[in-house]
C-alpha cells in the first residue's frame, strides 16, 4: 500500500489506498496501529485536509469504516462522521489541525463498548467528494508520485464587482438596414442555411446581423455589408478557427454582398 506524501515530497508512515467501500469511491486512510503503523495518521490527514482546502473544496464525506464497527454498523451512513450536524465535514475556515480533531473526536464517539471511556480517534477512514475522481485523490495523497494535475482550484472572483464608466465609440446604424437583412433571411442563417434555433420574446426567429466588414474597420451598414446570421455561426465568424473560409464561402453564397470599404 502507498504511503500519503509529507509537503517535503518523503513518505509519512501513513498508508492508504484509493478504493471504493459499500460503493462510495475515495481515500481510504488507514487506521493507526499496534507497533508504530501507520504513526503519521494524524500528520496525513492534516496534510490531505490543507491539499483539499487549497484546492477549494467546501467539504468532504468521512465515514469510518475500520472492520469492528463496520460489523457493529453494517450501514454506511451510520458511520459517518458528521460535524455542524450535516452530513459532510466542513473545510472552510478552520485549520487542517482543527478539522483533525473534529474528526477524531467524533470517530471516539463511534465505538461498540461504550462502557469504556475514551476511544479510538485514528480509525481507517474513507474520505470522499463527488467533486474528486480517483485520480484526484492519488494527487491529494501523493502530488508529486502522480501525473495528472488535480482539478484547477475555483477561482474567488468578485462578490460585488465594481462598474466603471468607459468611453465608446458609437457608430451610427441604419435601423432599416437591419430591418431589411432580417426580413430577407425570413429566419434562415445565411451561412448554415438552418433556421433560427429559437424564437424571440416576441415570437421572432431570433437571428444577428453580423457586419461582414467590420464598422470599426470602415465597413459600411448597408445591405452589400450586412448578413443574418445564427448565434452559432455568428460566433464563428468572430472567433472560429475556420473563419476566414467561411467568410470566403459568405461572400461567393450571397450575391449582393461587395468588398467595398466606405469612402469618407
Ligand atoms: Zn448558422
Ligand atoms: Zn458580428
Amino acid at each position: 500500500m502507498p504511503n500519503v506524501a509529507a509537503n517535503t515530497g518523503n513518505d509519512l508512515n501513513a498508508a492508504y489506498q484509493i478504493d471504493a467501500f459499500q460503493d462510495v469511491s475515495g481515500l481510504i486512510l488507514e487506521s493507526w496501529g499496534p507497533s508504530a503503523r501507520n504513526a503519521d495518521y494524524n500528520e496525513a490527514l492534516d496534510v490531505i485536509i490543507e491539499r483539499l482546502q487549497s484546492r477549494s473544496l467546501d467539504e468532504i464525506g468521512v465515514n469510518v469504516i475500520s472492520r469492528d464497527l463496520v460489523d457493529q454498523f453494517p450501514n454506511f451512513t451510520e458511520r459517518a462522521i458528521l460535524l455542524d450536524s450535516s452530513s459532510s465535514v466542513s473545510l472552510l475556515g478552520r485549520e487542517p489541525r482543527e478539522i483533525r480533531l473534529e474528526i477524531g473526536r467524533a470517530q471516539a464517539r463511534l465505538k461498540i463498548d461504550t462502557s469504556k471511556s475514551g476511544g479510538n480517534r485514528t480509525k481507517r477512514i474513507l474520505l470522499h467528494s463527488t467533486l474528486l475522481t480517483p485520480s484526484d485523490w492519488n494527487v491529494v495523497a501523493s502530488p508529486a508520485a502522480s501525473s495528472s494535475p488535480l482539478l484547477p482550484a475555483v477561482p474567488a472572483g468578485i462578490q460585488s464587482p465594481k462598474s466603471s464608466t468607459q468611453m465608446t465609440v458609437v457608430i451610427e446604424r441604419d435601423s432599416n438596414v437591419r430591418a431589411w437583412i432580417l426580413r430577407t433571411a425570413a429566419g434562415i442563417c445565411e451561412l448554415c442555411g438552418q433556421p433560427a434555433p429559437f424564437l424571440d420574446a416576441i415570437g421572432v426567429p431570433f437571428l444577428e446581423v453580423h457586419h461582414v466588414i467590420p464598422l470599426a474597420s470602415s465597413g459600411p451598414d448597408t445591405t452589400t455589408n450586412a448578413v443574418a446570421l445564427c448565434p452559432n455561426c455568428h460566433r464563428d465568424l468572430h472567433y472560429g478557427a475556420e473563419r476566414i473560409m467561411k467568410l470566403k464561402n459568405l461572400y461567393e453564397q450571397i450575391p449582393r454582398l461587395s468588398r467595398a470599404i466606405s469612402q469618407n
